[in-house]
C-alpha cells in the first residue's frame, strides 16, 4: 500500500505514462525535498534518453545516425548502450528480434510523433538490410551502418531509462517505475513487504492473469493488444524475418534483473513463440509467463507466480491497479497496491 509519505508522480514520455514512487516519511520536509529532486532527475533520464533514441524526432542522435551510411559515426553512451544490447538480442535470436525494422515499421503505419500526431517520413528505403549490416566499434564508439536502414529502439530504449532512473534512486529503501507497464521494483514497500505486480489479461484489459512478488528487479511485458498499425497490420511486435506482426503469443511477462534485459527479452520471446522463447528466457536464466491467443500459459520453471496476490484482493481489478493518474488514489478511498505489468 502506497504510504501517505511517499512521493509519487507521472509524466508523459516515450509515448506512454510513466510514474515513480519514492517510500517515505510524510513529516520531514527536507526528505520529501530530496525524494521530489531525485524523482526529477530519474525522469531527467527518460527525456534524455528519448531525445537521442527515437525514430520519431529528425534532431535525434539515431535520426541522425540514419543519415550517414558507410562511415564510423561517433555516439554517445546512451546510444551506443542501446544499439549494442539490441544487436546482441538480434544475434541471440537469430534476427528474429532485429532494430533495424524502423523502416518496416514506418511503413507498416507506426508513423506518428505521439505528442504531435505529425506523420514522420524518413524516406529510407531499407529493403533487405537487417541487424549485420550494423558495426559496432567499442573502442572508438562509433556506429557504421553499411546500407541504407533506420534502427528502432522501441523494444530496449524504455527498459534502458527504467534503468538509470533506478540508478538515481538507489538510495531510497523502496521505490518503483513503471513506464507504460514495464516495471522495476527497488527494494520494499511502505509497509516492508516486497512488491506486488500484477499482469495484465491479455484479452481482458480489466482483469490480471497473473501476479508476481518482487524486490530489486524489473518486470516487463509485450502484448500483442498494445499498439495497432495502419490497413491490416495487426500490432507492433513484426517477426523481422518475415516482416509482419508476429502471432504465436498473446502476450509474454519477463522476470529479469535489469529492465532492458526485460523489456528486449520479451519482445524477442514474443516473436519467437513458446517454445524457443522459453528457451531464450531459460538460456538467459530470467523468468518469463507466455501466454497463446487461446490463452495457453508456458512459464519458465522457476517463475514467481503468486496467484494469492490476486485472491488477497477483491473487486474488478483496474480498480486495484495503479491509478495512472498517479496520485495512489487515496483521495478516492484506492488502495492501489499492486503495479501492473502492460
Ligand atoms: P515492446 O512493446 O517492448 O514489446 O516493444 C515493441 C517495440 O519494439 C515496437 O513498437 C517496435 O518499436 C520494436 N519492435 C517491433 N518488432 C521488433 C523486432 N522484431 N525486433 C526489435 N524491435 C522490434
Ligand atoms: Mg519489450
Amino acid at each position: 500500500m502506497n504510504a501517505p509519505g511517499s512521493s509519487i508522480r507521472t509524466i508523459t514520455v516515450m509515448g506512454t505514462f510513466a510514474t515513480i514512487e519514492v517510500v517515505g516519511e510524510a513529516s520531514d520536509p527536507k526528505q520529501i525535498a530530496e525524494r521530489e529532486e531525485a524523482i526529477e532527475r530519474a525522469f531527467e533520464w527518460f527525456h534524455r534518453i528519448e531525445a537521442c533514441c527515437s525514430r520519431f524526432e529528425p534532431a535525434s542522435e539515431l535520426s541522425q545516425l540514419a543519415r550517414q551510411i558507410g562511415v564510423p559515426v561517433p555516439v554517445s553512451e546512451i546510444l551506443y548502450e542501446a544499439v549494442q544490447f539490441a544487436i546482441a538480442v538480434a544475434e541471440e535470436s537469430d534476427g528474429a528480434f532485429d532494430p533495424t525494422v524502423g523502416a518496416g515499421m514506418e511503413a507498416r503505419g507506426f508513423n506518428r510523433e505521439y505528442r504531435t500526431s505529425r506523420v514522420i517520413h524518413t524516406g529510407i528505403a531499407a529493403r533487405g538490410a537487417n541487424y549485420r549490416d550494423v558495426r559496432l566499434d567499442p573502442k572508438r564508439r562509433t556506429i557504421t551502418l553499411l546500407r541504407p536502414l533506420m534502427l528502432d529502439l522501441g523494444a530496449v530504449a524504455k527498459g534502458l531509462a527504467i534503468d538509470i532512473a533506478a540508478r538515481e534512486l538507489a538510495s531510497f529503501a523502496g521505490f518503483a517505475i513503471d513506464a507504460g507497464g514495464d516495471v522495476f521494483l527497488g527494494g520494499c514497500r511502505p509497509d516492508g513487504a516486497p512488491w506486488t505486480v500484477g499482469i495484465r489479461h491479455p484479452r481482458d484489459g480489466r482483469e490480471l492473469i497473473d501476479a508476481v512478488r518482487v524486490s530489486n528487479c524489473a518486470v516487463c511485458t509485450s502484448g500483442d493488444y498494445e499498439r495497432r498499425g495502419a490497413g491490416g497490420v495487426r500490432h507492433h511486435i513484426i517477426d523481422a524475418r518475415s516482416g509482419t506482426s508476429a502471432t504465436m503469443l498473446a502476450s509474454v511477462t519477463v522476470v529479469a534483473p535489469t529492465a532492458m534485459i526485460a523489456d528486449a527479452l520479451a519482445t524477442a520471446a514474443f516473436v519467437l513463440g513458446p517454445d524457443e522463447g522459453i528457451r531464450l528466457l531459460e538460456r538467459h536464466g530470467v523468468e518469463g509467463l507466455l501466454v497463446t491467443p487461446t490463452l495457453q500459459r508456458h512459464a519458465t520453471r522457476g517463475f514467481p507466480s503468486d496467484y494469492s496476490i490476486l485472491q488477497d484482493t477483491k473487486g474488478p481489478a483496474d480498480d486495484r491497479l495503479r491509478d495512472p493518474a498517479g496520485d495512489g488514489g487515496a483521495d478516492r478511498g484506492l488502495q492501489p497496491d499492486i503495479w501492473c505489468s502492460r
